[in-house]
């Protein structure tokens, strides 16, 4: 549409929806400025143009602010949760042998909930260990990744308005997931039982405290087990606490149990869904880039009842629609080998067995490292992290303040990944806004690393003791 005046076109204001007269080259600068723009038009652009109210809030990022850091300073990086290693060859093998494949459709979108062949391992691995036969094309779903699932599970089930309640310290995403969908995350924290150094299963949920959490308005509880950060398991009692509670206020658990293969010292996993009364309530999740040191394959699956697991299809169906095809045959093929393994009761070649063997070691190196330099360790019963008590630390030396008003783990985090080029993750990331100074004396580090990671993670702690 042009405009008989010169220098003047005709376009759609994208303030009030309609065709007016635009100056060109105002236009170029500020498309939204037509030359009838009033003080109106302009304040209708401003609130238009930009971010969806339900994101605010949510604007922060640990993972990209601490992963900058690192980046920025080339840190050795014991901080973001992922191992610096190659994951097992086979599945290695099996991905060159999708991408390579003269079926060409291993090229093409898989079935929108999973590729076939990936739910039906799925359903065989885990039907025994849930204690349910699990229908693969029901009751299974697959996404990008846990943190896709997650979303998948807290967009499809949970309503504005309702409560989620969040065991503490938690996977970070789970308080901006419930805000985005509208409902009121409520926090319930793990504390320690004691001070010091001591064991994940020091740290302990208050039941009372638990059950004053449930009302009417709950909809949902997400448990992570084992936990990112503190690397607590669940004992069979303490989930039985938390199943009676769901049964009794008829509530939904989201189990994230993306570290249930890493467990230490003969410590067991207890799948809360395996709990009688819990299936038909809990939704589990399981990502293969954990199971098989592949964090950035990104794939990750939810089991379930076929009425929790189909809204979360439905959502997927229309918004991420399938996960890449290649990588979901490759941890098909990865776990039906590992099954087998696990079924022949070959538990030292099968990785979802010696991957734990390997990486207690590392756990025991790097915690032998933090105590000697004053650091008081939780040492961690599974996952891929623990949590360091640094408040004996604060009398040593002072961390400089760097004019932030974040809580002194940041600071810590930010001192110590500049100056000894060493980074880690501050934990009150894991906490609700009250309960921040619960994570502030503490660090997280990461322990899946190569051993050549730890030797110079030793170097640089040893300096660090010498200049204190
Ligand atoms: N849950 C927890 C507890 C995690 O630590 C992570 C981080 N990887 C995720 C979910 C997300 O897993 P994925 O990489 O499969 O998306
Ligand atoms: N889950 C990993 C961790 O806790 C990483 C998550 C991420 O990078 N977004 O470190």
């Amino acid at each position: 549409m042009q405009s008989c005046l010169p220098g003047v076109g005709r376009s759609l204001c994208l303030a009030c929806r309609q065709f007016t007269p635009v100056n060109k080259n105002l236009s170029r600068l500020q498309p939204f400025a037509c030359i009838l723009a009033t003080q109106q038009h302009r304040k209708m652009a401003s609130a238009k143009i930009g971010m969806a109210n339900r994101l605010k809030g949510t604007e922060k990022n640990i993972w990209v602010e601490f992963g900058k850091l690192a980046a920025e300073h080339q840190a050795l990086n014991l901080g973001q949760g992922f191992p610096d290693f190659k994951p097992p060859q086979h599945i290695i093998d099996e991905v060159v042998k999708a991408v390579n494949s003269d079926n060409a459709l291993l090229a093409q979108y898989a079935r929108s909930y999973g590729h076939p062949r990936l739910v039906n391992v799925l359903s065989k691995l885990y039907g025994p260990i849930m204690n349910h036969t699990i229908n693969p094309m029901t009751d299974i779903t697959v996404c990008v990744g846990a943190y896709g699932v997650l979303f998948c599970a807290v967009q499809g089930l949970v309503n504005p308005g309702d409560e989620v309640i969040i065991v503490e310290p938690y996977f970070d995403c789970y308080e901006p997931m419930a805000m985005v969908a509208g409902a009121t995350p409520v926090f319930v924290p793990i504390r320690p039982s004691k001070t010091g150094s001591m064991s994940s299963a020091d740290w302990k949920l208050d039941p009372e405290e638990l059950a004053s959490k449930f009302n009417s308005k709950t909809k949902a509880i997400v448990i992570n087990n084992p936990n990112n950060p503190i690397g607590k398991v669940f004992q069979k009692d303490e989930l039985q606490v938390i199943a009676d509670l769901c049964i009794k206020h008829d509530v939904i658990c989201i189990a994230d149990e993306v570290y249930e293969w890493l467990i230490y010292d003969n410590c067991k996993h207890v799948k809360i869904a395996s709990l009688p009364g819990m299936w038909d309530r809990t939704v589990t999740i399981g990502s293969g880039g954990k199971t098989f040191s592949a964090t950035g394959w990104k794939l990750g699956w939810a089991i379930g009842p076929q009425k929790l697991i189909q809204p979360m299809q439905i959502l997927h169906q229309n918004c991420i629609y399938t996960s890449p095809t290649p990588l979901q045959e490759a941890v098909a093929a990865g776990l039906e080998y590992e099954l087998d393994l696990k079924d022949k009761n070959q538990l030292d070649d099968c990785y979802l067995y010696s991957l734990a063997k390997e990486t207690q070691p590392k756990r025991d190196r790097l915690a032998a490292m933090l105590e000697d330099i004053g650091m008081e360790v939780t040492m961690p019963e599974g996952g891929y992290f623990l949590m360091a008590d640094i408040s004996k630390l604060k009398d040593k030396f002072q961390v400089p303040d760097d004019g932030s008003s974040d809580p002194y783990d940041y600071k810590f985090v930010r001192w110590m990944t500049e100056t000894k080029k060493l980074a880690a993750i501050p934990p009150s990331a894991f906490y609700s806004k009250d309960h921040k100074n619960l994570g502030e004396n503490f660090l997280r580090f990461c322990f899946i690393k190569d051993n050549e990671t730890l030797r110079k993670a030793s170097i640089v702690f040893k300096e660090w003791k010498e200049s204190l």
